[in-house]
């Protein structure tokens, strides 16, 4: 049986998801890795120079500059190429850094129109922005900036040692002393069993913590309408609790032996200082043993930085890791089908044969083998109880989700058989709440037809009958949708009708709003689903039962299933549930005009 390859974690994963940028960024570790070395250079050639002063003036020759000329010239151009080498390191790695973001982004954001809506509906808005914003910036930060400090901290103490080795062994190895304890100290304390589950539990609580502020940020304007101020500031409060909970769990639990580590880390003076007077006692000549004792005191006060870039690097590195794994899981979501055979549709007839579908996070099926077909042309409205599956149904057709069982055709055509774009070109979706992009009232109309020249726009937006309001506006068509531009929600609807009339496409799909805002505008609202109807196949989201009378086709759905089929007549002598519906609206809508009429 051929195994699956182990999939790639760490700086490993990122030089995968570098791409074409790995040759920058290995260019960018190896500029890193020469100015460590330049930048060891001139305390070892600083030494030397000591060294040789000591000498001349303690055998009474005087100082004579030529002697160490060539010393002075070495520090200088290192202290130089120190400089131009870690200059160059940052450009690079911080124009790869910026290249992968953004090709990152555009691969999610790629993967995100080709996953099941159902994604979007379980997992929060605000850990999708996290993933989207943070996780892919902390991998920006780790590119740019740490990625060239691992090649650093890894070069700059093998270099060092290098050169303290040259220089007096025995000294080096009283200075290695405390690092080889503290590594000790470290490696037990890593071994402890719940490490890495601290971590992550803390990683888990952050993520919770900020994805409940945004979407409390979200939400303020219904938690005040609706009072429920306390209760939602419950939830955030719960979620901040858990997250310091969760770091002072962590910090505790490695608090003794991490404390232990930095204090031996940063302890090489300490052994250093008895071995250089055991060193000085000894010594024949104080000129050779002084510039030894001088250089390692200063060298290896300075050793602690690189080694605790080190340290800070692996930290970071698990902080991507997490990061890192749930891009990896947003690109692992599987994706609708819809990669088809290139079959293009020819005609527009609406079947469902059998379909049942239950949603992925849900054990209740929404979609109960239902069976019905619609004729071309012919106008239908979904109408039933809250959570019917009335929705379901639409999306099902829009084939946001893989069903369980059955077939659902378009014409003679199985939609699993066709591309996105086929479907996507052949269907106008008006959702309820129909979303305007901040952009100009001309591009969101265009959006239903990229080509179309301004007349055509212009021509479905008086269809639409939104034309006379854009063109009140200051800016007319060319004003940009924003929250202060003041549409109204019946506006921006009428907007998202003329995208879809511009559209022009054989299938449409209608949510009708569930409140219109005064009657005036509902009115309208009508008249420009009749004209983007005119000659397609509808089906319509029925919310209030009145505006759909006259349909071909009325699809009664209660429970996920197809209860009844019929004209309104047909429905309202075969159906109880229907009539009861009918019913119950007249009773809503007289109750209406009466408070109207006493107001
Ligand atoms: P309707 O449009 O008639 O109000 P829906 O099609 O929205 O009904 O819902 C049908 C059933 O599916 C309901 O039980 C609802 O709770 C459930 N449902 C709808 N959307 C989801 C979802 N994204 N995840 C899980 N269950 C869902």
């Amino acid at each position: 049986m051929s195994k699956e390859p182990k999939k790639k974690e760490g700086i490993a994963r990122l030089m995968e998801l570098a791409g074409t940028k790995k040759a920058g960024l290995t260019a960018a570790c190896t500029l890193s890795v020469l100015s460590s070395v330049f930048k060891i250079i001139p305390f070892f050639t600083i030494y030397c120079i000591l060294q040789e002063i000591i000498r001349q003036f303690s055998s009474g020759q005087g100082f004579s500059f030529g002697n160490v000329s060539h010393l002075v010239l070495i520090t200088a151009a290192s202290a130089v190429l120190y400089g131009v080498c870690a200059y160059s390191s940052a450009m690079l790695s911080h124009g790869a850094a910026f290249d992968i973001l953004y090709e990152l982004r555009m691969k999610l954001m790629e993967k995100m129109g080709r996953i099941s809506s159902g994604y979007y509906t379980s997992n929060t808005q605000g850990s999708i922005k996290k993933l989207l914003i943070e996780d892919v910036e902390q991998i920006e930060i780790f590119i740019a900036h740490s990625m060239c400090e691992v090649a650093a901290a890894i070069a700059t103490p093998l270099f060092t040692i290098i050169v303290l080795f040259t220089v007096d062994w025995r000294l080096t190895l009283v200075s290695l002393l405390p690092i080889v304890f503290s590594f000790i100290i470290l490696a037990a304390a890593l071994k402890k069993p719940d490490g890495a589950k601290h971590q992550k539990n803390m990683a888990d609580c952050k993520a919770a913590m900020e994805g409940t502020i945004i979407e409390y940020i979200h939400g303020m304007s219904v938690i005040k309408i609706f009072g429920g101020t306390k209760n939602a500031f419950k939830r955030f409060e719960t979620d901040m609790n858990s997250f310091t909970k969760s770091v002072h769990d962590t910090a505790y639990y490695n608090a003794n032996g991490m404390g232990m580590y930095y204090a031996f880390f940063g302890a090489q003076v300490l052994f250093l200082l008895p071995a250089s007077i055991i060193m000085l006692n000894n010594a024949e000549n104080y000129y050779e043993v002084l510039p030894k004792i001088l250089f390692f005191l200063v060298i290896c006060a300075g050793l602690k930085e690189p080694l605790e870039n080190m340290m800070n690097v692996s930290i970071d590195s698990t902080k991507i890791n997490v990061g890192l794994k749930r891009i990896d899981d947003l690109l692992a979501e599987p994706e609708t089908v819809l990669v088809g055979n290139g079959k293009k549709l020819n005609s527009y007839d609406i079947a469902f044969d059998n379909v049942s579908f239950t949603y992925p996070n849900s054990d209740v099926k929404a979609c109960d083998r239902v069976s019905f077909s619609l004729p071309q042309g012919s106008c239908n409205a979904l109408v039933g109880p809250s959570g019917g599956g009335k929705s379901t149904i639409a999306q099902l057709l829009m084939h946001f989700y893989e069903i369980d069982e059955g077939i659902i055709k378009i014409g003679d055509t199985d939609i699993c058989e066709i591309t996105r774009s086929e479907l996507v070109n052949n269907i106008a979706y008006v959702f309820q709440d129909s979303y305007l992009f901040n952009d100009t009232i001309e591009n969101n109309i265009r959006m239903g037809n990229k080509k179309a020249s301004f007349d055509e726009v212009r021509a479905a937006a008086e269809a639409a009958n939104i034309s006379g309001t854009i063109e009140a506006l200051p800016d007319g068509y060319n004003t940009i949708v924003s929250d202060s531009t003041g549409l109204s929600g019946g506006e921006k609807q009428r907007i998202a009708i003329a995208r879809a009339i511009l559209k022009n496409a054989p299938v449409i799909v209608l949510d009708e709003a569930t409140a219109y805002a005064d009657a005036e505008n509902e009115a309208k609202i009508q008249a420009a689903f009749s004209r983007l109807s005119e000659g397609k196949t509808v089906i319509m989201i029925a919310h209030r039962l009145k505006t759909i009378q006259n349909a071909d086709n009325i699809l009664v759905m209660n429970s996920g299933r197809l209860e009844a089929v019929g004209t309104h007549d047909e429905l309202m002598e075969n159906c109880s549930l229907y009539k009861d519906m009918v019913d119950a609206n007249e009773r809503r809508e007289s109750w209406t005009m009466r408070k109207e009429a006493v107001s």
